[in-house]
């Protein structure tokens, strides 16, 4: 009986995977090089094939043979990984059908839109979709059986981080508020003044695309694995345990860009590529938390990419570039490249301030769901509280609630993970440094990095929770002192405060 059934599952996780493959290269295909003016067919074609997903995936005979397959199992990884799979399935097959696939292309055409508002900066162009994607949502998260007991944005919150709520997020952003909104201020009113300017000055394309070649061979990257393209938006697909698409986007007045988006998606993909092989296709590959992805996307742009041997090694390849950097000394890049100040866009927020973009956005999301919102009002709300936390107003909306794909794509509640992540990052990196060599590892042997990431972290995939790889790689439970005295005493030095 059992064999049967896990006949049945196998030839089941490879369809499911297949469509989803399809999906992915669709998406990533679209993201990239699509000519734009063919999205509305494509979009089509894409609502259509996971409407189909859906079907299979939900289907009431499948459903009941994964649920004995469940129940007969004595395997704890196959019963993890079940417990992954029907967590999601349960929420789905309550939704209708029909609904289903129009939230889908609802959600879909709202990318698109976004994309063409972000262009034109004009964000009347996106406020119906965006609208009409929430309300969506909202419908949505009222099919959920947990809804019975949980409230829709907490909903959202767990979907990306089993285990998250309000009241752990609210206690973890007051912990940010209190010890960094004056400590960011103080740095403003009395830390040295870095002038960074240098790297907006004019850098062409190529050359940093030749300097993210060199960043690639330093960290190992492996090109028969590992693609990296171009997005408005930088992202990271991972197709399997032996492919995953990077992106990247190139500014020529703005030389860090590239390379730390690079740097962090590349913290993506490894994951990916380090999980245990033979979890590829199941959710023990796919279904690992957004906090504890980007705590290795974290690790890898802050604690990493901003390490001084890191740059030791790193600087001279990109001086010989940009020769006009040949003035600017090693010591001067790297206190440079810690400039810490209140900006408008996210993602290229230094580290400090970082957190204070997703208090922002957690902050708007809890409105919306709570209370909901004045859709004109949005842009006018996000720049208040700019304003309020950073000092800061966005002269426009590209500047403002446009620059986000978030919400475009209906990915509420997945904007605090970025947070909760970066906290992962430091205490994880606390734990490594105690381990190995990290200065020798960066100036002779990027693979000692790897190999404890792998070890410690990338291999477990999902089937532990964040927790509980957490506790087996740092002895310790969740503790976000260590992020906190991280950025406290390195910014401390950078700006020389008493
Ligand atoms: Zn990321």
């Amino acid at each position: 009986m059992e064999k049967e059934l896990q006949t049945f599952y196998e030839e089941y996780k490879q369809r499911i995977a297949a469509y989803q493959l399809a999906l992915n290269t669709m998406y990533y295909d679209q993201a990239t090089i699509a000519p734009k003016n063919g999205a509305a067919y494509a979009n089509q074609a894409m609502s259509i094939l996971s409407g189909e997903r859906f079907s299979y995936a939900t289907d009431p005979q499948n459903l009941a043979k994964l649920n004995d397959l469940y129940e007969t199992t004595k395997d704890p990884l196959l019963k993890r990984e079940l417990t992954l799979l029907l967590n999601d399935l349960n929420e789905e097959k309550e939704v209708p059908k029909d609904f289903y696939i129009a939230y889908h292309k609802a959600v879909s055409d709202s990318e698109t839109a976004w994309y063409e508002a972000k262009e034109k900066n004009d964000y009347e162009i996106f406020k119906p979709h965006l609208k009409k994607v929430i309300t969506m949502q909202k419908q949505m998260l009222e099919y959920s059986p947990k809804r019975k007991t949980m409230m829709p944005y907490n909903l959202l919150l767990d979907r990306f981080e089993e285990g998250m709520n309000e009241e752990t997020y609210d206690a973890f952003f007051q912990k940010i508020k209190d010890k960094l909104v004056p400590f960011i201020k103080k740095i403003t009113q009395e830390g040295k003044k870095i002038d960074a300017s240098i790297f907006n000055e004019h850098y062409k394309k190529e050359n940093q695309a030749a300097f993210l070649k060199e960043l690639q061979k330093y960290m190992q990257v492996n090109l028969k694995e590992c693609y990296l393209g171009e997005s408005e938006h930088p992202f990271t697909e991972s197709f399997s345990s032996h492919d995953a698409r990077i992106t990247t986007h190139y500014y020529e007045n703005n030389l860090l860009s590239s390379i730390f988006s690079f740097i962090h998606e590349y913290g993506h993909a490894l994951f990916g590529l380090q999980i245990e092989e033979s979890f590829e296709g199941s959710t023990l590959a796919d279904r690992i938390g957004m906090a504890m992805h980007e705590s290795q996307s974290r690790f890898m742009e802050n604690h990493i990419g901003r390490h001084p041997a890191f740059w030791k090694v790193n600087y001279p390849k990109l001086q010989k570039q940009f020769p006009s950097l040949t003035s600017l000394s090693y010591e001067s890049f790297m206190e440079m490249i810690h400039v810490a100040q209140p900006s408008l866009i996210r993602t290229e927020a230094d580290e400090l301030t970082y957190p204070l973009h997703i208090l922002i956005r957690y902050e708007i999301e809890k409105m919306i769901f709570h209370e909901g919102v004045d859709f004109d009002e949005l842009p006018k709300i996000w720049a208040d509280k700019y304003e309020e936390y950073l000092g800061i107003r966005p002269a426009s909306d590209r500047e403002g609630i446009l620059q986000d794909v978030h919400w475009g794509g209906a990915s509420f509640g997945y904007f605090p993970t970025y947070a909760l992540g970066s906290a992962f990052a430091a205490q994880f990196y606390h734990a490594m440094e105690e381990q190995i060599n990290v200065e020798e590892a960066l100036l002779h042997d990027f693979q000692q990095i790897r190999e404890w990431l792998k070890e410690n972290i990338h291999h477990y995939g999902a089937s532990k929770s964040a927790l509980e790889i957490l506790i087996s790689a740092t002895k310790e439970s969740f503790n976000p002192d260590y992020y906190i005295d991280y950025l406290i005493n390195k910014y401390t030095k950078i700006y020389q405060l008493q």
